[in-house]
């Protein structure tokens, strides 16, 4: 592959961190170099390994009522693992849908010696279901073939509470006492209703109270097709996901006497005049960085449009040129895209009503109720526009040099000067909770992945092996630099 492919393609790839929720398409691309687990040998390295097994194991996915027995079993851990029965909590709770579910919350007490305020280190353990009969290995067993291991949550976000857990194990074990308390809090419904997340910023805020946040379900870095790496992310913000309903009535009538009112003539005229409107250009830090540093990677004029835009949202002919890149508009604007469309009820009558479902990724920070307005003076009059649900949003998290210097010191654990490039995510985890909850929560795992390895919510998710365990050390390094001494 020439060059010049490859710098698109991989910075694509960060794009496509930025959008790993979306699930890739196909199984492609040459597999890992085959590293083996029982190539790391080390008891805190055998130990994530039995964790992550053991986690996989539990269906904590909706309806299957596991999340309180994958946290008991968590709780048992640490306690095992030396952390007194009264640091360690387990809070039942209620999902939306009646479901028992959980959330685990444990204290690594500091010595207060930088008299600075805890970290929240955050992680979900419920996952996306996973049908058996879909999967060409069982998704709830951890299998371990060609240098990866397989199963749902592999990456999201068994891999994040498996890494959290067995670093504190870990530093425990090695007799570290942080300079300020560490506090973990595990998750148990953020695929749904995040019941869970905002009772631990609200009912548990006592003991979950943080300067800020890391959230072990976003951010990581990219490895390009042959296993090398090329940049890593680190979300410092989420776009909120909000859905309206555009919908036209009419009287209707027999279809053989057109009248010159029609919902669906009509709701289709309003639809084209929001494919027409376009929300304003927007930048942020995050953003400006992202595009500053994808420009590098990037090539001929996407290249000049990110590098212009950085410099001047305002410029039009980035935004145009910005405008016709699906995976990069989202990080310019507000986007609203219609998905679904019903009306009319017989073949041979007028429609008495035409509905329109618009999915919209609004600003982080911009009132969702702001956006409705605004499709409401679109789409014209005679359209309702309804706000589906209660999205809330969350103003992006500044990008701070400690927790940069941080993650800089745990990439380099992991691959040493990897590019580091800040960014807005277009869809939401429990880090948008914390953020609307007044705690800056910064997205980062101890992953590197390539972009057609991407199978959160999919079939067949997985992580190369290597990065599992490479994972442990970014994770040492993080806490090390934030809470005590520079790793030796
Ligand atoms: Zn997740």
């Amino acid at each position: 592959m020439e060059p010049s492919v490859r710098h698109r393609s991989t910075s694509r790839a960060v794009a496509l961190t930025a959008a790993w929720a979306l699930a890739a398409t196909s199984l492609t691309g040459p597999l890992a170099a085959q590293t083996s687990s029982a190539d790391y040998t080390e008891p805190y390295q055998q130990k994530a390994l039995e964790i992550y097994r053991t986690l996989i194991a539990f269906r904590t996915s909706e309806g299957h009522g596991q999340v309180p027995a994958a946290a008991e079993y968590l709780a048992g851990v640490f306690r095992e693992g030396g952390f007194p029965a009264e640091d360690v909590h387990v809070f039942p709770h209620t999902s939306d849908s009646g479901e028992a579910i959980a959330a685990v919350v444990v204290r690594y007490p500091g010595d207060g010696s930088s008299g600075e305020d805890p970290i929240l280190l955050t992680a979900h353990m419920d996952v996306v279901d996973a049908l058996p009969e879909d999967w060409e290995r069982d998704p709830f067993t951890l299998v371990e073939e060609d240098g990866y291991f397989f199963g749902r949550g592999t990456m999201d976000d068994k891999y994040g509470v498996a890494h959290l857990t067995a670093t504190f194990l870990r530093l425990k074990a090695e007799g570290f006492v942080p300079t300020r308390d560490l506090v973990l809090g595990f998750t148990g419904d953020e695929e749904t209703g995040m019941v869970s997340t905002r009772a631990l910023v609200d009912e548990h805020r006592a003991l979950t109270d943080a300067e800020f946040a890391l959230n072990a379900d976003a951010g990581g870095g990219v490895y390009d097709a042959d296993g090398n790496p090329v940049s890593y992310a680190v979300q410092t913000g989420e776009k909120t996901y909000a859905t309206f309903e555009l919908s036209v009535t009419n009287p209707g009538g027999h279809s053989s006497t057109p009248r010159t009112d029609n919902a669906i003539y009509e709701l289709a005229s309003a639809l084209k005049a929001v494919e027409a409107h376009r929300f304003p250009a927007r930048i942020n830090d995050a953003t400006r960085s992202f595009f500053q540093a994808s420009a590098e990677l990037e090539e001929g004029e996407v290249a000049e449009a990110m590098r212009r835009f950085a410099e001047d949202p305002s410029d039009e002919w980035a935004q145009e040129v910005l405008w016709n890149e699906p995976e990069l508009v989202g990080v310019t604007r507000t986007t609203c895209v219609a998905t679904m469309l019903r009306g009319g009820h017989a073949e041979n009558a007028l429609p008495q009503s035409a509905v329109a479902t618009v999915n919209c990724r609004i600003w982080p920070g911009v009132d969702p109720a702001e956006v409705g307005a605004t499709l409401g003076e679109v789409a014209g009059e005679g359209v309702t526009v309804t706000m589906l649900g209660e999205p809330a949003s969350a103003p992006p998290s500044p990008v701070r040099q400690d927790v940069m210097d941080a993650v800089r010191a745990g990439v380099d654990a992991m691959h040493d000067g990897t590019p580091i490039i800040p960014y807005q995510a277009p869809y939401a985890t429990d880090g948008y909770r914390f953020r609307a909850a007044g705690i800056p929560t910064y997205g980062v795992m101890g992953l590197f992945m390539r972009g057609t390895d991407q199978f959160a919510h999919g079939l067949n998710e997985r992580v190369e092996v290597r990065t599992f365990f490479e994972g442990l050390e970014f994770w040492r390094a993080v806490i090390h630099e934030l809470a005590g001494r520079p790793v030796t």
